[in-house]
């Protein structure tokens, strides 16, 4: 039976039409229909050959940019060098032009690419990298693989200051080069709206209980022969995403690994088995190493997509201890003071007096407000937008911050 107005608004219905939404069952376009003929007072989006046939699909379709460049037109090749030079700066685009569109790679092409774009890697991780390169038809400079560099920190007993001690990287698809991956094993198509969010109930019939920890997603396909895979994903709630700032989000981290596991499951062993975990490429800059914050001069480590905890990445033997604490945490434990026990927290508003005393307080400690402003919302991750909005036990807080601050 086609869709009525009950399970999906009019606007809806209007864009799933033109965005190219085909029938589930016989593939063929839906459409926007008065139900009047129906005798159903709405309207329906339905499948153009059937009334009777139920659900949509939207085929995974290849843009301009994704193919390589012997099947280019007009000028991609120019967008795709100063793309590149956006992403990894003139000089290596210089070098690495000539790769810039280039959907296959030898192994030691690939090599170039990798040492030049990630010239701290080890060797070991170049060849392992350059190997899922040149086996799959991935190119970096395509922004279809990533080198992501992890620190393992150690707590320095003396200082009591978190040490990176070394670096290692693990290997990550971007979403859009798992889809190619796939496509290129045959058509497939998205199913039901997904990917999206998984209702409590799929999330019951699937996990056997209701994850209140992380954001769940769901993705349904289908291939042209009637196969279907289900994928979930999840991305815990705690954890922040790079590219907030561009719009990336943790359902759409939690929906691509539900992408990515579905895409594996409809196209089993089409995937590098050594890479585990999946980007979007839309937030992802290729970059040369580590991203540093130029105010302060340290590292900001949530500019780095965390790996599944539950899942981490095995190509790095042992060296990510503990992955799921994600150092962003870690470090902030230092500077963070015990929080107050919930019963005896005083939730009234700072008076003008102990503003004035904060005021003081900055002055000596040498701190400035946008500091402050970081511990309050960034380390405490207190969402105020003034310093007349602390309240009382967040004042005492701020205060043991910043008399420590001052060294007292
Ligand atoms: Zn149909």
């Amino acid at each position: 039976m086609a869709i009525t107005e009950q399970e999906m608004s009019h606007e809806q219905m209007k864009l799933h039409e033109s965005k190219g939404f085909v029938c589930k069952v016989c593939g063929a376009p839906v459409l926007v229909v008065w139900g009047g003929s129906y005798n159903i007072e709405g309207y329906l989006l339905k499948c153009c050959k059937s009334i009777e046939h139920t659900g949509v699909a939207r085929y995974f379709k290849l843009g301009v940019m994704d193919t390589p460049d012997g099947l280019n037109i007009g000028n991609m090749s120019r967008i795709r060098r100063r793309n590149l030079e956006k992403r990894i700066g003139e000089e290596k685009a210089t070098a690495l032009a000539k790769y810039s569109g280039a959907g296959y790679l030898t192994k030691e092409e690939a090599t170039e690419i990798i040492t030049t774009v990630w010239p701290d890697a080890s060797k070991i991780e170049v060849l392992k990298a350059s190997i899922v390169c040149a086996q799959y038809g991935l190119n970096p400079l395509m922004k279809h693989l990533y080198l992501i560099p992890f620190d393992k920190k150690k707590k320095n007993e003396k200082t009591g200051q978190w040490e990176t001690v070394s670096t290692t990287y693990a290997m990550v698809l971007g979403i859009k080069a798992s889809r190619i991956i796939a496509r290129r094993r045959g058509e497939y198509a998205y199913l039901d709206d997904t990917p999206r969010i998984m209702t409590t109930e799929e999330q019951m019939k699937i996990f056997g209980e209701v994850d209140v920890a992380d954001i769940c997603a769901i993705t349904r396909l289908q291939d042209r022969k009637g196969n279907t895979a289900i994928g979930t994903g999840r991305w815990p709630n705690s954890q922040t995403v790079q590219g907030a700032d561009k719009g990336n989000n943790k359902l759409n981290m939690a929906m691509i690994r539900s992408e990515r596991q579905a895409l594996e499951r409809l196209f089993p062993d089409s995937f590098p088995t050594e890479v585990k975990d999946v980007v979007d490429e839309r937030f992802q800059e290729i970059g040369g190493g580590k991203q540093v914050d130029t105010n302060t001069g340290e590292i900001i480590e949530t500019a780095r997509p965390s790996l599944d905890p539950k899942n981490p990445p095995d190509i790095v033997e042992g060296e990510l201890v503990e992955p799921a604490k994600t150092p962003e945490t870690a470090p902030a434990a230092t500077t963070a003071t015990t929080p107050t026990p919930e019963a005896v927290k005083d939730e009234s508003v700072v008076t003008p007096e102990q503003l004035k005393d904060i005021a003081a307080l900055l002055k000596e400690a040498n701190v400035t407000e946008a500091e402050l402003g970081k511990f309050c919302n960034k380390e405490q991750k207190w969402a105020i937008k003034k310093f007349a909005d602390l309240k009382a036990w967040q004042y005492e807080e701020v205060k043991s911050y910043l008399n420590k601050a001052a060294g007292k």
